[in-house]
């Protein structure tokens, strides 16, 4: 009989290093539309909170044009 009181914790290892599998992100950052850095899952698809308000605001300003698809005229009844 042989008791290694507190000689073998499970948490005594294994807690620096590699844990075997390493963290990798569904997908690679987008640039962000408006200044190429990388963006980041808070202001997705931007880098940041600011530059998503600069897009925002040329959006609102009419510097961008939706490509294709007109607006709906709305004629279109449920038969
Ligand atoms: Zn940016």
């Amino acid at each position: 009989m042989s008791e290694d009181e507190g000689s073998s914790s499970p948490q005594a290892s294994g807690a620096t290093g590699a844990e075997g599998g390493d963290v990798v992100p569904l997908r690679p950052p987008k640039p962000c539309p408006n200044c190429g850095k990388p963006s980041t899952r808070k202001a997705y698809p931007f880098c940041s909170s600011r530059c998503a308000d600069v897009d925002l605001n040329r959006w609102l300003t009419g510097q961008y044009v939706v490509p294709g698809r007109p607006l709906e005229d709305g004629d279109e009844e449920e038969a």
